[in-house]
């Protein structure tokens, strides 16, 4: 078997936002000794539990952490009314909320201070969204791509900010369907980027390649949206977490593959695939295929 020639994907891997907040946790890390964490810090199983043999802490709510610790904030951020909560409790936070995230977080408030009723393009069920809806409470409604508008847009004045990963194009659609509806309208463009631009690199690797590899958690919502892009345009798409889960047997009568991770995956993962890639002429004749 011929050694397959591999693409990276470009971007790959951790989004500013991601690398930035486990920078933070790591550098808490060597100063605490021990972090708490509500929720995963990060959509990957393999860097959390490298960072949980560093001392992270993950626990289910707020309630489970002991008074005066040190606390992680992930990269989606978290509710005022948490954030409160635990400073109230002698916890130290540790700050990875994202940049990007806390910037519609901060044009979401702004709105509501000048008297709009804040619209978001999003997932209600998101953190990141949950975070900026706890906060405005009843004067806020959360809208999905292609979904009806909800009645209060109707006829008053309306601000607009998105989930900082939805795409472009339906923020445009989105505003085109409330501008006759409202007496006023603000729009804030607080989308990333950083997800969409995985996703047209993932794409492009599909249409050159004989088959790609998407490495990423399974519970990673937007490595699993890299896996279908890449599966809606190359039937030859697979979705690992770690190097470990290939099967040779995959590479075979393949000269040229694709590797995408997404923003939710550290490069000594990806790292590590490469490496097993590289063996993969030698273990292919061992066994024998
Ligand atoms: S996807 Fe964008 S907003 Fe989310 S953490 Fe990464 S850089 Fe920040």
């Amino acid at each position: 078997m011929v050694e397959p020639k591999v693409i990276l994907a470009d971007p790959i891997g951790f989004c500013f936002g991601v690398e930035r907040a486990v920078n933070l946790l790591e550098e808490a890390l060597k100063v605490h000794g021990k972090v708490y964490c509500i929720g995963s810090p990060i959509h990957n199983p393999q860097e959390t539990a490298r960072l949980e043999n560093k001392g992270l802490v993950v626990v289910d709510s707020g309630e489970e952490i002991p008074n005066g610790s040190a606390v992680f904030v992930r990269a989606h951020g978290l509710p005022e009314g948490d954030r409160r909560e635990l400073l109230n409790r002698g916890h130290s936070l540790i700050d990875g909320t994202c940049p990007f995230v806390f910037k519609a977080q901060k044009k979401a408030s702004f709105l509501i201070s000048q008297g709009y009723r804040v619209l978001i393009l999003g997932d209600k069920d998101h953190p990141e969204v949950k975070a900026i809806t706890q906060h405005l409470g009843e004067r806020s409604s959360v809208v999905l791509p292609g979904e009806p508008l909800p009645e209060e847009v109707s006829g008053g004045k309306v601000g607009i900010i998105s989930q900082t990963t939805q795409r472009l194009e339906d923020l445009a659609n989105l505003v085109q369907l409330v501008v006759p509806k409202a007496s006023e309208l603000r729009v804030y463009n607080t989308i990333c980027g950083a997800t969409e631009a995985r996703q047209k690199a993932v794409a492009e690797l599909a249409g050159i390649t004989d088959g790609v590899v998407v490495i990423g958690g399974k519970n990673s919502a937007n490595t699993r949206k890299l896996f279908e892009i890449a599966l809606e345009r190359n039937n030859q798409a697979i979705w690992i977490e770690e190097a470990s889960e290939l099967d040779w047997r995959w590479l075979e009568g393949k000269s040229i593959i694709g590797v995408a991770a997404g923003a939710s995956t550290p490069d000594w993962l990806i790292d590590d695939f490469l490496k097993l890639l590289g063996k993969a002429k030698g273990v292919v004749k061992e066994d024998g295929r």
